[in-house]
């Protein structure tokens, strides 16, 4: 784990980046639908994408809690780390699982930003949350799966070449363990153009997601990551480290909110005196600053250990839960304390609102991350 120091020094390099793109540029880009490429341009260029490649094929070889470190200024500035969190990410599970070979041939050019791997592609619309009934199926013939089937919510699937998928390689009926009979597949994009669909959804915010229909697409036998059948173990692998990235996001956004609200309402004059000298305004900013920095602190518990190599599921998942609620409350407040003009898309705040009620529900849904602590921790009953 890098020192103290080697961590500030971290956090005010990506602030010094995130400096160049100021609040309009992701207004801008926000209001056309546009992907950020010239910020994501630059973050890859400083490596800091790269955190948690090792050195040994290109990348920094950080670990979690400078990741961590790096998605949260990102999302404390106007800016927004949903948009190339995956490149630092989806690699984890090619990384732990796969071949020397893959890990040889893909880690060098994910490191260096050439090749692009920022689409993880699990839900379905028949399955939802529950990832062991997908139904999207790649049946081997030869030296080839042939995946037929569909997938939705897949973000930035047209921002990368590489997509990771979770297949059904072996059908529901025929299996005893029925988190088996999935896996992971490395798709090559650029192999396959015009085979796959892929339908943009318009979503709540600027997120590049989409709906992808599969029909006859082929994926070299190689491309296989891991054990064929034990994909749904294999991805649940990088869960940890995907709840804490996504905590740290979400108390980036928190600092960001309480920052911007406490500044406004301190200079927000109305009945003659700045409104933030209102209980009414200012309880609840603070009360929003104690949830976020309580977040930080469970989040820096969960990096810790990780990066430590020891069992950190349960604080991983309160940090997730906690960081993106204190987020949410933090939001709420900020729009509060700026009245009408919370809503005017000049102040941004109703941009990063929308932008921030996300981590309540994807990459996992708070429902489900209660039902782990309240079944996997506490060993209450099972409701699935
Ligand atoms: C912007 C965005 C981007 C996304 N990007 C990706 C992506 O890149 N790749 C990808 O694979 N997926 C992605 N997702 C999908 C996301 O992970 C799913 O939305 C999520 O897994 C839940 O599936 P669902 O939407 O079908 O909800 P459902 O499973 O239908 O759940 C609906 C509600 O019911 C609750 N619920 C269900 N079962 C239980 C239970 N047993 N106990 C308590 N509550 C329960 C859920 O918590 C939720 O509140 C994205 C989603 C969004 C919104």
């Amino acid at each position: 784990m890098a020192s103290r120091e080697e961590q500030e020094a971290i956090r005010e390099a990506i602030r010094k980046i995130c400096a160049g793109f100021p609040d309009a540029y992701w207004r801008e880009i926000d209001a056309a639908g546009e992907y950020p490429q010239a910020f994501v341009k630059e973050l890859t260029a400083s490596g800091y994408l790269a955190a948690l490649i090792p050195e040994e094929y290109g990348g920094a070889g950080l670990g979690l809690m400078e990741a961590s470190i790096i998605l949260e200024e990102i999302n404390r500035s106007p800016g927004n780390g949903l948009a190339c969190h995956a490149q630092m990410y989806t690699m984890g599970t090619l990384l732990k699982h796969g071949s020397v070979d893959q890990k040889r041939r893909y880690l060098p050019g994910i490191a260096s930003g050439e090749l692009r791997l920022q689409a993880f592609a699990v839900t379905e619309p028949n399955a939802g949350s529950e990832t062991t009934k997908i139904e999207t199926r790649a049946e081997r013939k030869g030296d080839k799966y042939i995946v037929n089937g569909q997938k939705i919510f897949i973000s930035r699937v047209k921002q990368s070449d590489l997509m990771l998928l979770l297949a059904r390689t072996t059908p529901y009926a025929d299996l005893k363990d029925k988190t088996q009979g999935l896996s992971v597949f490395l798709v090559d994009m650029r192999d396959i153009k015009g085979k796959l669909d892929v339908q943009p959804l318009d979503m709540m915010f600027n997120h590049h997601t989409n709906i992808l229909f599969f029909e006859n697409v082929e994926v070299p036998a190689e491309n296989l990551v891991g054990t064929e059948g034990m994909g749904f173990r294999h991805i649940i692998d990088g869960w940890n480290a995907e709840r804490i990235l996504i905590a740290s996001e979400a108390i980036g956004d928190g600092r960001w909110f309480v920052d911007k609200g406490a500044k406004y309402a301190s200079e927000r004059v109305v009945f003659g005196r700045p409104i933030g000298a209102n209980q009414g305004v200012q309880f609840p900013l603070a009360r929003a600053y104690a949830h976020v920095e309580a977040a930080d602190r469970m989040r820096n518990d969960a990096a810790e250990k990780f990066d430590r190599g020891e069992k950190c599921g349960a604080e991983a998942n309160m940090a997730k839960l906690l960081a993106s609620e204190a987020a949410w409350e933090a939001a709420n407040a900020c729009i509060d304390a700026h009245g009408g003009y919370g809503f005017a898309r000049e102040f941004d705040v109703e941009r990063k609102f929308r932008e921030t009620r996300l981590y309540m529900t994807a990459p996992i849904n708070n429902n489900l991350v209660l039902a782990f602590l309240g079944q996997n921790v506490l060993g209450m009953p099972k409701s699935y």
